[in-house]
């Protein structure tokens, strides 16, 4: 299996060392591999994507000695391909509509007979099923309404997805799998498996489509990974949850999985992880200073060029 990997920057913010890492990392692992290394902007956020943003993005990844090979894909040109994926799925009544707001989710979250503590995933707070109906049956052809957001039916999801079932005590569970060469945040490493207990009461109903877009985060990487043929994820740790979620909708897709290497997440000195609005370590302001590629390099902990 020949090597294609990516690396997929939403273009909301300055690329910090935490993107530099991952970039080159990505960047090196596919040429030493001589294979392919991709471009993809994550522009589904049409409210903080900025052009600015995505141009600052090829001039720091060009300086950094980041090459791409092919076209950069951009998610604002893929929604036909979100719309026929949405279509599948609305058909096979996996989707629901949702009109909870956020405020909504986290008090019905927070009620008694949910428990009193709103339960936090890798996906926000886990939805509590407000909107969920048990079969839209009468209404199954009815066309895939618009404007409002749609939530996957993790419960229907996982059984349509299962790749094996595991008997526990509580009862019969289907479990997911994907290969993981790098490491989660535990050290998780090698076959990784996710019951449909966790994906259930940890990640729940997630949003398949936005209220503003058609698509969200795990569909549109789910789909954009296949039409880029990528063969090999590389991508930080805080991200390796959201991986068992993407394996069930490659599943429910019938797209081909990658296998996913994980990688550490740069910190700072502080140990606190880095966001975008820590400007002080944004890429741009290391190259004012003066800074070189392989300065930056060094302090990722990557080997010189
Ligand atoms: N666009 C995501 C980010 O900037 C990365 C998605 C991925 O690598 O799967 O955090
Ligand atoms: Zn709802």
């Amino acid at each position: 299996m020949s090597f294609t990997t990516r690396f997929a920057p939403s273009p909301t913010g300055s690329l910090h060392l935490g993107h530099a890492f991952s970039a080159l990392l990505a960047h090196d692992m596919a040429r030493a591999e001589g294979g392919t290394f991709l471009l993809r902007i994550e522009d589904i956020d049409r409210q903080r994507s900025k052009p600015e943003w995505e141009a600052q993005i090829y001039d720091d990844l060009r300086w950094l000695g980041v090459d791409w090979d092919g076209p950069v894909m951009r998610q604002s040109d893929r929604l036909p391909a979100y719309e026929a994926a949405l279509d599948a799925l609305w058909q096979r009544d996996l989707l629901f509509p949702c009109t909870c707001t956020r405020r909504d989710i986290i008090a019905a979250a927070s009620a008694p007979q949910e428990g009193g503590d709103p339960v936090f995933g890798p996906d926000g707070v886990v939805y509590p099923g407000t909107c969920r109906t048990p079969k839209r049956e009468p209404f199954s052809m009815q066309s895939r309404p618009s404007g409002v957001a749609l939530r996957l039916n993790m419960r229907l999801a996982v059984m349509a997805a299962s790749e094996a079932v595991t008997d526990t005590p509580e009862g019969v569970r289907s479990i997911v799998r994907f290969v993981e060469t790098g490491r989660g945040p535990n050290g998780e490493t090698g076959v990784i498996e996710t019951d449909s207990r966790w994906l259930e009461t940890r990640v729940g109903d997630v949003v398949l489509s936005r209220r503003d877009f058609p698509g969200s985060y795990h569909l549109s990487v789910v789909l954009d990974d296949a039409a880029q043929g990528i063969t090999h994820v590389v991508r930080g740790a805080d991200l390796f949850d959201a991986t068992r979620i993407h394996v069930v909708l490659q599943r429910l897709l019938g797209v081909p999985r990658p296998i996913y290497h994980h990688h550490r997440l740069i910190r700072d000195a502080a140990g606190k992880r880095l966001a975008k609005r820590d400007d002080a370590r944004a890429i741009a302001l290391f190259r004012r200073d003066g800074a070189s590629p392989n300065d930056i390099r060094r302090i990722v902990g990557l080997p010189l060029r």
